[in-house]
């Protein structure tokens, strides 16, 4: 008899969408439990919304919105997200480079498909974003984990980075801002990265999601400005600092130098057909957004939703007793370290399976993002400071008599 499936290549696929510990909560809220969710980002779920104004757009394109667009996206989206390009100094992007999608995620997936063969490898950090990993390996491709180091700020190791190119070494992928660190890079570590790529031929792929939202009036660098002699693959879209990850809308742009890749353009491009287009009405918000960039500033400043909850968030997880944070600088997520002799943690998918069945508390434990030691949890800091107080004192009291059996 046939069996369906598709093998192994499935084990990769985001903890943070399925697995026990995602099986466990289903099961309790099912059943009526009030289970606290600190694993998600989609700000929605904690009563952000949308800018109106986004919202009326949308609904007055809904009448010129009915049918297909041009596979690379609507034409005003595609000249907003050019000068967007400019203003960065992301080199060498015209109409053509953009391609819009159905959030940042199909084009993940769209852009590993379209470049690895099997065996390929591709450089992926870890922590990841786990969409990374996956997309990697669905496309038949090798993730191989570079190191981001929490004793230096959660920044790329190049070292191993430089270590880990092989000959089947086609990319490397950098998030920056870092979901889940949280992590802005400096300007050097970039560049370290750039000279990485330039000395081993290799093709950059820059998801910058999180470019909009920087605390502490950093300054996103974007990779692909370093790079104008190297192929960068940028990421952006509008689902975090825009609010709004239900309406599906992101971007892709190819930059710098693309004169070794026509095989590669030309598989992005029939991928990108094959699938039609992105959602139209959604592709009808992104010039407005990305002339409206003053609201997702503002929640990164002082007295902003985002930047208070980081503040709470980050006082609170430090005081408890075993427990240590990197400050984060960006986007919404913390990646606190346990010290896992103090609570004799080998398995940290236990951990957070105790933590939900205890406290009801659901995080994604380190290994969810590849992360390598069984000693980080992320958390969303999404909700606002009166439920993330209240999440920091069950965990507190959770730590104070955990001891993994
Ligand atoms: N990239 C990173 C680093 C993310 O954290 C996320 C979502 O959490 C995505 C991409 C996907 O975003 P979307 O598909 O909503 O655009």
């Amino acid at each position: 008899m046939k069996v369906y499936e598709k093998s192994h290549k499935l084990d990769h696929v985001c903890y943070d969408i399925r697995g026990p510990i995602m099986d466990e909560a289903n099961r309790m809220i099912r059943g009526g439990e009030d289970v606290l969710k600190l694993n998600i980002g989609n700000p929605a779920y904690f009563g952000f919304k949308t800018p109106d104004h986004l919202v009326e757009h949308m609904a007055h394109s809904l009448p010129t919105s009915e049918g297909y667009s041009d596979s690379h996206g609507i034409v005003s989206a595609r000249e907003a997200i050019v000068e967007y390009c400019q203003e960065k100094g992301i080199p060498n992007v015209d109409m053509h480079d953009v391609y819009t999608g159905n959030g940042v995620s199909e084009l993940i997936t769209l852009a590993m498909q379209g470049l690895l063969d099997d065996g390929d490898e591709m450089l992926v950090p870890t922590p990841d974003y786990p969409l990374w990993t996956a997309s990697v390996t669905l496309a038949g491709g090798k993730a191989v984990h570079y190191i981001c180091d929490d004793q230096s700020g959660w920044y790329p190791d190049l070292e191993d980075m430089r270590k880990k190119v092989t000959d089947k070494t086609k990319g490397i992928v950098v998030i920056n801002p870092n979901n889940p660190t949280g992590a802005l890079y400096p300007r050097e570590i970039l560049e370290g990265i750039v000279e990485i790529a330039r000395e081993h031929d290799l093709i950059l792929f820059a998801d910058e999601i999180y470019d909009r939202l920087v605390m502490d009036g950093g300054e996103h660098v974007a990779l692909a400005s370093l790079a104008p002699d190297l192929m960068t693959v940028s990421l952006n879209g509008l689902s975090k600092s825009h609010l709004a990850a239900g309406y599906r809308c992101g971007w892709m742009c190819l930059a710098g130098d693309k004169s070794r890749a026509k095989g590669y353009i030309e598989g992005i491009n029939l991928l990108s057909a094959m699938r039609l287009c992105s959602n139209v009405p959604a592709q009808s918000i992104i010039a407005p957004a990305l002339k409206a960039r003053e609201e997702a500033k503002k929640l990164c400043e002082p007295g902003g939703r985002v930047y208070e909850q980081r503040e709470c968030i980050y006082r609170l997880l430090n005081d408890i007793p075993g427990i240590s944070v990197v400050k984060p600088s960006a986007a919404f997520y913390i990646f606190p370290k346990m010290d896992i002799k103090r609570f004799n943690i080998k398995d940290d998918e236990i951990f957070a399976l105790d933590l939900l069945k205890q406290q009801k508390i659901l995080i994604t434990h380190g290994a969810g993002f590849h992360w390598i030691r069984p000693d980080h949890f992320r958390i969303v800091y999404l909700p606002d400071v009166d439920l993330l107080s209240r999440a920091c004192e069950r965990m507190a009291r959770f730590f104070s008599r955990y001891r993994q059996a």
